[in-house]
């Protein structure tokens, strides 16, 4: 756990061209440096750094943030982690928060824990070979299963005795404790007249489950038997290291391959993992003992965006992985489907087939979830045209999840070609469905943060850092945004000046005491959140909403957000929204000025902003005045009395008016 304060003064103290300049070789042109993308193919530089601004930016594929964002997307850290590689590229001691007396022994605790868990792994994956209980039926069965010697070795398979005591006693004997058998899930005890401590996997092929970085944090076991009084599998239950739902089977073995492939396999039982490593398929994953969670998502979105269900094609697994999908659309997610032929999973369409059988089946079978959704949909809905509506309205809501402008394009043109529906009819409603979506989002958020400006200080960096790329921040989506908020453009460049100028000093005419004409110094953010608050403007993308709270909070308090305060921001969708306003559109033609030498007003000289500000200000201005106009002439249309409709006249009358006033002021002529 890294204090907050901690956390500041290593973002303080980072400087974003020195940590990118260790992954991407860079040229210095002007105020900014120059590379090559490391995160799409490019041979011509778009991917830049702005040391004043702390970012990067490409122009290429829209890729931008910090610097801890940077290490976060390159070297795949978690959030934490990133925080660490800086303090040590900085020398910046980090005092791990003191622990009280409770936590401390929580720690120690977590210690025991794997220490016996690691124990145990040994001592079951020992006796596979080393006894011949375990050769003769823990080890014939995974070879039954044609598991080689090598994978099994890979994944620290083993045995445990089918005995009520005999690993318990051991561990004893190696002075482990009871209480930490216990905890471990190990060992069971129980209590009564008789007190009793035995072996809970006894009789079972053992399966560890390893964390990303190799430590063992539980099991699952198998049965042998096929006594029906036993569960075919048993897992540890969950401890102070084991929690089912954020674990991921076979991660260990599988990180650098979903990586360097950019792409993750994903199956339902421990089984399937390990032939499909076998078969040479080494970035597949399984969620462990669970129906896949959130938390398991933002875990394999370290190392890639893409994944590819790998489920049983009986009804529970077709179930499993149209809830999958929903749920990785939702996390950002690009997402694939293979079904198996009848009868058949991964594993023993590996063994039937063979290794190369099933890469190609896997390559070639792969569909995207559309068609999959789709396609399970209309089989079940036949010719019951209620049944088709309400297939239709669960992919719009699907679709609807799907962060990136031209992706959900093409879902929306696939789904509509599908259901024999028009293409506008779909997009309409995804449209709507994601503004509810976002509006429910927005209200929860305000529901929690109603009390108090917002926190300043980031949170504590042991919280993971879970935010999911929005479209509101992407590029491709600002066309879209555009068509469910009206004044997009007009308050997206209201932000933008504030986030690249709002700690600026500008010049602005005003009276002294006696009334006499003078100018006095303000500062940027002030006069565009005074002038805001004093027209009562409301802005419509509540990620804009959001960003301007948080400047007033500031100025409430008689301060400033620091610098760069936006691009480090605890929030991702705000961090990379600031990254994205404050490296466009100036930087591409302070690009070009400086690639050709041309002499360009700077956008940094006062009187550019103050122009900028006045006229962007205008612009928003006038935009909102026109959508309450054309809101009145709606009302007008069905306005119950004659009362009501001289009082809407009367208001029309009045914003035609300011209407004019400000065109006159743009020099524009309006009709
Ligand atoms: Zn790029």
């Amino acid at each position: 756990m890294i204090p907050p304060d901690t956390v500041q003064k290593i973002l303080d103290a980072t400087r974003i061209e020195e940590v990118v300049s260790e992954f991407v070789s860079l040229h210095r042109r002007g105020a900014s440096y120059w590379g090559c993308c490391p995160f799409h193919n490019e041979k011509t530089p778009s991917f830049s750094v702005s040391p004043s601004r702390g970012i990067f930016k490409c122009f290429g594929c829209g890729e931008g943030g910090n610097a801890v964002h940077f290490l976060m997307k390159h070297e795949h850290f978690s959030y934490p982690d990133a925080l660490r590689f800086l303090a040590n590229k900085y020398g910046i001691e980090i005092k791990e928060k003191e622990l009280t007396d409770e936590e401390r022994q929580a720690q120690t605790e977590r210690d025991t824990l794997f220490h016996v868990s690691e124990f145990a792994q040994k001592h079951f994956a020992d006796l596979l070979y080393n006894n011949e209980d375990g050769r003769n039926i823990g080890l014939a069965y995974f070879y039954e299963r044609q598991l080689s010697d090598d994978i099994i070795k890979k994944f620290g398979l083993g045995y445990c005795l089918d005995e009520w005591e005999a690993f318990t006693k051991y561990a004893i004997s190696q002075g482990y404790s009871e209480d930490a058998l216990v905890k471990s899930g190990l060992s069971i005890m129980k209590e009564g007249s008789e007190k009793r401590i035995y072996d809970r996997f006894r009789g079972r092929v053992m399966f560890p489950i390893f964390n990303a970085s190799g430590r063992v944090l539980g099991f699952s076991g198998r049965v042998l038997t096929s006594e029906k009084t036993s569960a075919k599998y048993v897992n540890s239950p969950d401890s102070e290291i084991y929690n089912k739902s954020n674990t991921l089977y076979g991660i260990y073995q599988a990180k650098s391959a979903i990586s360097r492939q950019d792409l993750c396999y994903l199956v339902e039982g421990n089984i399937d993992v390990i032939s499909m490593h076998q078969a040479g398929l080494e970035n597949t994953i399984a969620s462990c003992g669970t129906s896949l969670t959130k938390e398991q998502i933002r875990m394999i979105k370290r190392y890639t965006r893409n994944v590819t269900l790998m489920y049983d094609g009986d009804p529970p697994g077709v179930k499993a992985a149209i809830r999958a999908i929903d749920l990785l659309l939702g996390e950002g997610m690009r997402v694939r489907v293979v079904l198996f032929p009848d009868n058949d999973d991964p594993d023993s369409y590996a063994k039937k087939y063979g290794s190369e059988a099933i890469q190609n089946f896997v390559k070639d079978n792969a569909i995207d979830f559309v068609r999959f959704k789709t396609g399970i949909l209309l089989k079940d809905a036949g010719n019951d045209p209620l049944k088709i509506s309400q297939a239709a309205s669960e992919m719009v809501n699907t679709i609807a999840l799907v962060g990136d402008l031209m992706e959900r394009t093409e879902s929306v043109h696939e789904c509509a070609s599908m259901m024999r529906i028009s293409e506008d009819t779909i997009a309409q409603s995804v449209a709507k469905a994601i503004l509810r979506n976002k509006q429910k989002a927005y209200d929860e958020e305000h529901k929690n943060a109603e009390t108090a400006p917002q926190e300043t200080t980031p949170p504590p960096a042991d919280e993971t850092d879970s935010g999911t790329t929005t479209p509101i921040t992407s590029q491709s989506g600002n066309q879209f945004l555009q068509s469910f908020f009206p004044c997009e453009e007009q308050e997206k460049k209201i932000i933008e000046i504030l986030l690249s100028h709002g700690n600026d000093t500008i010049t602005q005419p005003a009276k002294d005491e006696d009334g006499k004409d003078i100018f006095e110094e303000y500062y940027v953010a002030t006069l565009v959140i005074s002038d805001i608050l004093n027209d009562n403007i409301k802005f419509d993308n509540p990620l804009y909403q959001s960003i301007f709270d948080e400047y007033e909070a500031f100025l409430k308090q008689g301060s400033l957000p620091p610098d760069q305060h936006f691009v480090n921001h605890p929030k991702e969708d705000i961090r990379l929204l600031a990254a994205t306003l404050l490296s466009q559109p100036y930087s591409i033609s302070e690009k070009w000025y400086e690639m050709y030498n041309i002499s360009t007003p700077s956008p940094d000289d006062p009187n550019v902003i103050a122009n900028d500000l006045h006229d962007s200000m205008l612009n928003l201005k006038m935009k909102k005045l026109e959508q309450k106009i054309t809101q009145a002439k709606e009302e007008l249309k069905t306005a119950p009395n004659d009362d009501e409709m001289m009082m809407l006249l009367a208001r029309i009358k009045q914003y035609e008016a300011v209407r004019m006033a400000i065109g006159k002021e743009l020099n524009r002529v309006i009709t």
